[in-house]
């Protein structure tokens, strides 16, 4: 009888469906599919694999993550990143960002005690400072804002690549921010790698819906995850998302009930800060909404 061969350890590259890109430690990469119905690894997972022929490989568990992070659409909520360091989100002045995904990305960044960094690019349209007030509440907040031109390949490299080194970094972005742009400029060969992997597939379609780890040429790597939408955040308590707005932290302590849900409640802190104007009623809606929401997914 064979002996089984040895469990290899990789990290998990890319992901569609069942089927994983893992690379494994010590050189070479393999496709590698999961067994039974338990949760699949996402992105940035650590994995021990089975080798199964020579290019093959089963998944045979996930090591302990230090954080995962879901995606979620009008369907369902479905994890897709882990052991993320950083999450760079990008903005620009046009097609105009959304405040609410903006806030949930931020809330799910919190959620995982991962920091964020805001990239607001397209810095040489007309629009850019207007863009750069609508962020000021979140920039004192404590997201920092990096204002530049995705065009611009020095601005990238001097200004924004020291700060991914050795890093491994979420990339998101609505669609038409310049997110394409940006990795391109980032990982010169990322379009060439995505096209090469659709074609040894045999097939365009699965870059759509392909989340990619591309290893950055100075160290450290980039998640990017077409058509983001939505963050999920039904995973988090409702502690979780408090932490999500920062500027709840000082007034929390004044609130009369130790279990305040910061809703309806005599005496709470963050309502009167509200009424103060020390809290923007938009973040406080968002706060609510997102709450809601989840509450809404616990009773399902
Ligand atoms: P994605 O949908 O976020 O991946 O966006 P793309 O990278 O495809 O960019 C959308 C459009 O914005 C393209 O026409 C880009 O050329 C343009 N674009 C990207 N970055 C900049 C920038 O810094 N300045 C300007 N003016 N246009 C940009």
């Amino acid at each position: 009888m064979m002996a089984e061969p040895a469990a290899l350890r990789g990290r998990v590259v890319a992901a569609h469906g069942r089927h994983y890109d893992v690379e494994i430690e010590g050189g070479g990469q393999r496709q590698c599919y999961t067994r039974g119905k338990k949760a699949g690894p996402a992105v940035g997972d650590q994995v021990r694999v089975r080798p199964e022929s020579r290019q093959e490989g089963v998944i045979l568990d996930i090591l302990p993550r230090r954080n995962l992070f879901y995606r979620s659409d009008a369907q369902r909520s479905k994890q897709f990143a882990a052991n993320i360091d950083l999450l760079l989100l990008v903005l620009a002045p046009e097609p105009e960002f959304s405040d609410d995904l903006t806030g949930r990305a931020l809330v799910a960044a919190a959620g995982a005690e991962v920091p964020a960094l805001i990239i607001l690019n397209k810095a040489d349209l007309p629009g850019a400072a207007a863009a750069r007030a609508r962020l000021a509440t979140i920039e004192v907040l404590g997201t920092p804002v990096l204002m530049l031109s995705a065009l611009d390949n020095d601005q990238i490299q001097t200004r924004l690549a020291p700060r991914l080194k050795d890093r491994l970094t979420l990339l998101l972005g609505q669609s038409g921010m310049g997110k394409s742009t940006l990795l391109n400029a980032l990982v010169p060969d990322a379009l060439a790698a995505t096209q090469a992997h659709s074609e040894a597939l045999g097939t365009g379609r699965h870059t759509t819906t392909r989340t990619q780890l591309y290893p950055l040429p100075g160290g450290g790597g980039l998640i990017d995850s077409p058509g983001f939408q939505a963050f999920g955040l039904q995973h988090l308590t409702a502690h979780d998302i408090e932490q999500g707005f920062p500027e709840f932290a000082a007034p929390i302590t004044e609130c009369r009930f130790y279990n305040c849900t910061h809703r309806h409640e005599p005496g709470c802190g963050v309502l009167a800060a509200i009424q103060r104007g020390d809290i923007s009623t938009e973040r406080h809606a968002l706060y609510m909404r997102i709450l809601e929401e989840n509450e809404a997914a616990r009773r399902y």
